[in-house]
């Protein structure tokens, strides 16, 4: 009966398209290279990012949080954010945080060319060693999304990539009790938390990063930049 190949035939499709989303997502998990989205630990470290940035709209403000709480946290920066708030990352570097590369449109790297992945990375690596940003640049995806090509080049380049296991999904809610709850259910020693400081003006994500370091400070935890966490880790630091 053909209409039964057929359907077999739409099924097998629609499985693989299902399977490929899902490693496209998978925070844990790339067919290539190294992949971090927390380290096993028993020590309570955590290390706290922000993506997106820098942005005159939150950037300034969580610096100022931090530093009241004397805690360092890793931001993840878009090449073409660096570009227009040069000061701003220079600040933040100044401040002792740690930058990292989230790629220079933002744009997603799947089903792209390892050419445009590379320039992605590479304007962005530039950009942040123009600000000042000495040794290893930890790289993280837009939306954390991967496939084949991505993990490919960071593999070629000996670079891993570092993704997140607490998720407040606070680019959807600005509900700080909320963005709070969620972190502190779901951090154990070792975790990578993932905030937002860029484009729009997040408040809540702001109030909610201070109640986190004032409860996890509470717990014992102690706040490390990702790549001090990798260390701690035992992750062996990027070649080149
Ligand atoms: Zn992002």
């Amino acid at each position: 009966m053909h209409w039964k190949r057929w359907g077999v035939g739409v099924l097998l499709v629609l499985g693989g398209l299902i399977g490929l989303w899902r490693l496209s997502n998978a925070r844990g998990f790339q067919l290539f290279g190294a992949l971090h989205h927390r380290v096993e630990i028993s020590e309570r470290v955590v290390a706290l990012t922000f993506d997106d940035g820098p942005g005159p709209a939150n950037t300034p403000a969580v610096l100022e949080l931090l530093s009241r709480h004397q805690v360092k946290a890793t931001f993840f920066m878009v090449g073409r954010n660096i570009e227009s708030h040069r000061e701003l990352a220079a600040r933040v570097l100044a401040e002792g945080h740690q930058l990292g590369n989230h790629s220079y449109s933002h744009e997603r790297l799947v089903l792209r060319s390892p050419s445009f992945v590379e320039q992605e990375i590479s304007r962005t690596d530039a950009l942040l060693r123009e600000v000042g940003v000495r040794g290893d640049i930890p790289f993280r995806a837009p939306f954390g999304k991967k496939l084949f090509v991505l993990p490919w080049v960071l593999s070629r380049q000996g670079r891993p990539h570092v993704t997140f296991d607490v998720v407040p999904d606070d680019h959807a809610t600005q509900d700080a009790a909320l963005i709070t709850s969620r972190v502190l259910e779901a951090t154990q020693p070792g975790s990578i938390i993932l905030l937002h400081d860029g484009w729009a003006p997040k408040p809540g994500s702001i109030e909610a990063a201070g109640r986190i370091i004032e409860s996890l400070k509470a717990q014992g935890y102690r706040f490390v930049t990702v790549s001090e966490l990798l260390a701690l880790g035992g992750v062996a630091p990027a070649r080149g």
